[in-house]
């Protein structure tokens, strides 16, 4: 999978690309992350790339120009994505989209953003990361990265299936526990020690419908509830407010 991305600051890119799972999958030619210098098209001796904003108002906004020669001499794959507060909200979902994808290309706005322009002319769509403002988009695009590269098969170990994961069946995941077995007199649930692989199953699935319930019970919404069947599950465990046995 090839992903471009747009910048004033390719080295934010590169650095965190070259590290961990995506330094991995770059590595095994799974991904090839090229982070693309906008400030390399500009003309003028000071590379500019913001100017004040038609209409006044505070701050800059990125000049259309440099970001066109920019993205019509890379040829980049598409859809182009603007990263932006006011785009589509990017979650799991969308993450499993851009991995049926062989590439596609993130823009990473600075300042106030992009001249409109560039977004009713050059870019495909908009990505927003979530309802919050950023000072620029390269953390945006690196989460977009991330998440969709890990989706790729062949990127994750062996061991680990983004199958089993938060988001995957609609239900957050459940607690995870490793050695030593107590902690701080903080023991490990019985259950997880018992062997029986199919009650295993059981208490996590419960364990995922309370911390849904808990802390996101819109997604509980979202596929309809609880049914008696998953209530009952709970009530099995009999799990506190906390999801403790
Ligand atoms: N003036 C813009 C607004 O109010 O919508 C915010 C501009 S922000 C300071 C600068 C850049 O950060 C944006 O162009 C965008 O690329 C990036 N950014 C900020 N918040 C973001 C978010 N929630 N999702 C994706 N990108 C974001």
């Amino acid at each position: 999978m090839r992903v471009d991305v747009f910048t004033i600051f390719p080295e934010l890119i590169s650095g965190y690309a070259s590290e961990s799972i995506l330094g991995r999958a770059h590595t095994s030619g799974l991904l090839d992350v090229r982070p693309i210098d906008i400030r390399n098209s500009t003309s003028d001796v000071h590379r500019t790339v913001d100017d004040s904003p038609f209409g006044g108002g505070a701050g800059m906004v990125m000049k259309p120009e440099p970001i066109f020669d920019a993205v019509e001499a890379a040829d980049p794959p598409r859809p182009l994505f603007y990263l932006s507060p006011t785009g589509r909200r990017f979650d799991q979902t969308m993450a499993n989209e851009l991995a049926q994808l062989d590439g596609f290309s993130l823009l990473c706005g600075r300042y106030e953003g992009v001249d409109e322009r560039v977004r009713t002319h050059l870019v495909d769509a908009e990505i927003s990361i979530g309802d919050f403002v950023l000072a620029g988009g390269e953390l945006a695009a690196l989460m977009v990265i991330e998440a969709t590269a890990r989706l790729l098969p062949g990127v994750l170990g062996n061991n680990s299936s983004p199958d089993d994961e938060s988001f995957a069946d609609g239900l957050l995941e459940y607690p995870h526990y490793t050695r030593p077995a107590s902690y701080r007199e903080w023991d490990v649930p019985r259950v997880l020690r018992s062997g029986d692989h199919a009650k295993v199953a059981r208490w996590r699935l419960a364990q995922s419908l309370i911390r849904t319930k808990e802390n996101r019970p819109d997604l509980l919404d979202a596929r309809g509830g609880m049914s008696p069947q998953e209530q009952a599950l709970i009530d099995e465990f009999d799990l506190g407010p906390e999801g403790t046995t």
